[in-house]
C-alpha cells in the first residue's frame, strides 16, 4: 500500500527579515509540531541578507524553500517608497506563483497555502485553485482592524489623514490620530497609499486571518475581530510567535551582558532597517551619557531616510556607523556602555538578564521578543505601523513610555531622552510598565502552551487543513 503522503503548506513571505522570520518560526510549528511538509516561496529580489542565509540553514530539512524569477523593477522611479515596491514586486510575480502551487499541487499533498500581507492579491488565484488560502498577519489585532476600516476610510474622507478632525475609534482600540496612520498612507498623492488601500480590500479575500498577537496583549480588539461579519474572513491570534534565541554565549554582546548588574542595561536598537538621523544619534548619544544608566547601542549608519537598505539586508557599505557619534562619547561611557556597528543577536539580549528595558523602533518581531522576555520599552517608532504599535503599547497594552518630540522634524532632544530613561530604567513610571509586561509574559507563554488560546487556534487550523474538518 502507498504511504500516505505528509500534508503539505506553501508560505510566501516577503523580503525583510521582520516578515520572513516570523514566517519560517510558523512554519517550524507545522513541521515539528504537527507533521507537515512545508515549501517556504521568497522573492529573488531584495533578500541580499546574511542574516537570512544563515538562519534558513538551520530550519529543518522537511522545510524547503524556493525562491521565485526575479521581476524588473527599473521603470518604478527612484524615489518609490518601499511599501510600493513590494506591492509591485508582489503583483508582477503572482504568474510564478500561480505556476508554483500548481506544481506544488500536482507533486505534493497541497492542503493549505499562506502569505503574508504583501501576497494578498495572490488570494483569488489560490482560492481558484481549490486550495484554502490563509493569511499570516505579521502584525497586530489593532494594525489588522485599521486595515479592514481603511477601504471605507478612504471612500469617505478626502484631506490628508493628519488633518482628519478627530482621531479615528477603531472597535476595541485605542483612539488613533491622524498622525500616527502607517507612514505609506501619509500622503495621499504617494504612488504607496493606492497600493496599500489595494491590498486592505484584498484582505476579505481569504480563508482566514493568523494573527501574530495574542488576547491577553489587546483583548477588546481582539474580541471584536473574532465576531462574525458578513464578508470578512475568520481572524485568530496564533501569537506571539518569536524566533528562539541560540543559547545565548559566543557574542560580544553577551560577554559584555555578563559583567553587568541584573536588570541594569538599556539595549537600544531600531530593528533590522532602522536608521535615525546623525543630529538624533547624538541627542541619543548625549541623552544616554547624561541618563548614567548602563546601556548597548546597536548603531547604524545614520539616515535621513527612516527605512534603509539594511531593511532587505543589502549591504550599502556606507559610513562607519560610528561617525556621528559625539567627539569623546565611547571614551566617556566606556564603562557603562557597549556600543555595536549595525547587528545584535537581539533574542540572546532581551533573553539576559542584565537588561532591563529596550529604547526600540517597535516593529511587531521587536515588540513581541520584548514581551516574552518580560522587557519593558520606550517608544521610538520609526516606519511602516510603528506609530500605531507605539500608541498601542503605550496606551493599550501599557508596557512602554514615550519620550515627546519637539520641532518639524519630530527630534527628540538630550534632556527628553535623559529623562525617559532614568525614568523607565529607576522610576515610578518604569515600575508601573515593568509589571505591566511581566504579566503579559506570563499570559503570553500560558496563550502558546496546551490548554492556551492561541496553542488551541493553531490546532483548530491545523486540523482543518489536515482533516478538513472544522476544528
Ligand atoms: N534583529 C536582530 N538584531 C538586530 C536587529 C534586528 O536580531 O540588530 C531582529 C529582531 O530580533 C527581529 C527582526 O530582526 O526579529 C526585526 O523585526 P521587527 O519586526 O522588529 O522590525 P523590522 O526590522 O521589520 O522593522
Amino acid at each position: 500500500m502507498a504511504e500516505a503522503r505528509a500534508p503539505h503548506v506553501a508560505l510566501l513571505s516577503s523580503p525583510g527579515m521582520g516578515h520572513l522570520f516570523p514566517i519560517a518560526e510558523f512554519t517550524k510549528r507545522l513541521v515539528l509540531d504537527h507533521g507537515f511538509t512545508a515549501t517556504i516561496i521568497t522573492y529573488t529580489d531584495f533578500n541580499s541578507t546574511t542574516q537570512l542565509h544563515s538562519y534558513f540553514t538551520t530550519l529543518p530539512p522537511s522545510i524547503s524553500s524556493l525562491s521565485l524569477p526575479s521581476v524588473p523593477l527599473d521603470d518604478l522611479p527612484p524615489d518609490t517608497r518601499m511599501e510600493a515596491r513590494l506591492c509591485v514586486l508582489a503583483a508582477r510575480s503572482a504568474p510564478s506563483v500561480r505556476a508554483l502551487l500548481l506544481s506544488l499541487r500536482s507533486s505534493a499533498n497541497l492542503v493549505a497555502y499562506v502569505t503574508d500581507i504583501f501576497g494578498a492579491d495572490t488570494f483569488r488565484d489560490a482560492r481558484g485553485l481549490g486550495v484554502p488560502t490563509y493569511m499570516f498577519f505579521t502584525s497586530n489585532y489593532f494594525m489588522l482592524s485599521f486595515m479592514f476600516h481603511l477601504p471605507t476610510l478612504d471612500a469617505t474622507t478626502s484631506c490628508e489623514f493628519r488633518d482628519l478632525p478627530e482621531p479615528l475609534q477603531l472597535p476595541g482600540c485605542v483612539p488613533l490620530r491622524g498622525v500616527d496612520f502607517l507612514d505609506p498612507l501619509e500622503h495621499r498623492a504617494d504612488a504607496a497609499y493606492p497600493w496599500v488601500v489595494h491590498m486592505a480590500r484584498r484582505f476579505r479575500d481569504c480563508d482566514g486571518i493568523l494573527v501574530n498577537s495574542f488576547l491577553a496583549m489587546e483583548p477588546d480588539a481582539a474580541r471584536a475581530l473574532s465576531e462574525a461579519e458578513a464578508g470578512r474572513p475568520p481572524v485568530l491570534p496564533v501569537g506571539p510567535i518569536v524566533r528562539p534565541g541560540s543559547g545565548g554565549s559566543g557574542s560580544e554582546c553577551v560577554a559584555w551582558l555578563d559583567g553587568q548588574p541584573r536588570g541594569s542595561v538599556l539595549f537600544v536598537s531600531f530593528g533590522s532597517g532602522g536608521s535615525i538621523t546623525c543630529e538624533q544619534t547624538k541627542e541619543l548619544a548625549l541623552g544616554l551619557e547624561s541618563s548614567g544608566q548602563r546601556f548597548l547601542w546597536v548603531v547604524r549608519t545614520p539616515s535621513d531616510s527612516v527605512a534603509n537598505a539594511a531593511f532587505f539586508g543589502i549591504e550599502t557599505g556606507a559610513a562607519d556607523p560610528l561617525d556621528c557619534l559625539p567627539e569623546g562619547f565611547l571614551s566617556r561611557t566606556r564603562s557603562s556602555g557597549l556600543v555595536v556597528p549595525n547587528w545584535a543577536p537581539q533574542m540572546e539580549v532581551l533573553a539576559h538578564g542584565a537588561v532591563g528595558g529596550f529604547l526600540s523602533h517597535c516593529g511587531w518581531n521587536s515588540t513581541l521578543e520584548s514581551v516574552v522576555h518580560g522587557v519593558p520599552m520606550i517608544a521610538w517608532p520609526l516606519y511602516a505601523e510603528q506609530r500605531m504599535n507605539a500608541v498601542m503599547l503605550v496606551e493599550g497594552a501599557k508596557v512602554a513610555l514615550r519620550p515627546s518630540t519637539a520641532g518639524e522634524k519630530g527630534l527628540v532632544g538630550r534632556d527628553e531622552i535623559c529623562k525617559v530613561v532614568k525614568e523607565l530604567m529607576e522610576g515610578e513610571g518604569g515600575k508601573v510598565v515593568r509589571d505591566r509586561v511581566l504579566e503579559l509574559k506570563k499570559a503570553a507563554i500560558e496563550t502558546i502552551c496546551e490548554g492556551g488560546t492561541s496553542y488551541s487556534a493553531l490546532a483548530g487550523v491545523v486540523k482543518k487543513w489536515k482533516y478538513n474538518v472544522e476544528a
